[in-house]
């Protein structure tokens, strides 16, 4: 068995973005309801010992809107969180990593791109390697995680390369892990290894290759970078110069866009991630989310738990 949750399902900045007052900014200030933390997801096979794909800027929310992920009754100090595996070095991937000091036994796996950010920003050294192991993973690769008390967890996941960009916050500038691009961006397909029941994880990805719809086709889920609608919404609504493209990211619409890539491939369940507050699908009752759903798109919420 493999369960999801999804502890937050908005881009960058979440849903309200604390500085912005576009439309669906202002209506999740207006409804509670419509209100989006930055992306992460929970998995387990076991409900009792869980791993983190990314650590958003809004972990310490989601960790206390989701009580499998509480410490367990009666102990002092506890965490069913074994690991966070990290898909790219953006802000609202690692963020979170800042709020899991403390002196908690985890792992933390990511490509050695992405660990090589961490090592070169010595903030991240709050994370005592004594306690917090950081495992490099390999594309192609399929890895076993462990629990934090070394045992195997009867999970498997393959990092594999997606179509993306290295994180914002270095365009221009000499990336500590070397500049081939490779490892920025990694897609993760998770399974557990008795039932292999199994979820592709792909929240950044900036264009859909055959490759990738020959990988992604037959999947019972497939979670998939939501970012923007149309590729130049930010620049039309006015709220900046930044294009989906630019960032890394494929546009749900058009006929380059996500919806139009993988309509054909027969996947049980599609669900958009990393959608960012620019985002019309965002909101019930528009034209853009009903298109979306038509589609046979999910917009999920915060909190939402899958059973696979
Ligand atoms: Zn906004």
């Amino acid at each position: 068995m493999l369960r999801v949750v999804v502890l937050g399902a908005a881009a960058g900045g979440g849903v309200p973005q604390w500085n912005c007052g576009c439309e669906g900014c202002r209506a999740a200030r207006q409804d509670t309801r419509l209100q989006r933390t930055q992306a992460s997801i929970a998995f387990s096979r076991d409900g009792e010992h869980w791993f983190l794909i990314n650590a958003s800027p809004d972990l310490r929310q989601q960790l206390n809107a989701t009580p499998r992920l509480h410490p367990k009754p009666g102990a002092l100090r506890h965490t069913p969180i074994e690991g966070v595996i990290l898909t790219n070095g953006e802000v609202d991937a690692v963020a979170g990593l800042l709020s899991m000091r403390e002196s908690s036994p985890f792992a933390i796996y990511a490509h050695e791109k992405v660990l090589a950010i961490l090592k070169s920003n010595s903030i991240f050294d709050v994370l005592n390697e004594k306690f917090v192991r950081r495992r490099p993973i390999a594309l192609d690769r399929a890895f076993e995680p462990e629990l934090s008390d070394g045992t195997p967890s009867g999970l498997e996941v393959l990092p594999f390369i997606v179509p993306g960009k290295r994180a914002w916050y270095l365009e221009g500038k000499s990336h500590p892990g070397g500049s081939d691009g490779v490892g920025d961006t990694v897609g993760l397909r998770i399974a557990d290894k008795t039932s292999e029941k199994y979820f592709y994880f792909l929240a950044a990805c900036a264009e859909v290759t055959d490759e990738l719809k020959a990988r992604i086709s037959g999947a019972p889920l497939v979670f998939f970078d939501g970012t923007v609608w149309r590729d130049d919404e930010m620049i039309r609504a006015g709220l900046g110069q930044k294009t989906g493209r630019s960032m890394g990211h494929i546009a749900m619409s058009g006929e380059d866009g996500a919806i139009a890539a993988l309509a054909k491939l027969a996947i049980d369940r599609k669900m958009f991630l990393h959608i960012n507050n620019s985002n019309p699908a965002l909101l019930p009752g528009t034209d853009e989310r009903k298109a979306a759903e038509q589609a046979g798109w999910q917009i999920p919420s915060d909190g939402m738990e899958i059973v696979l």
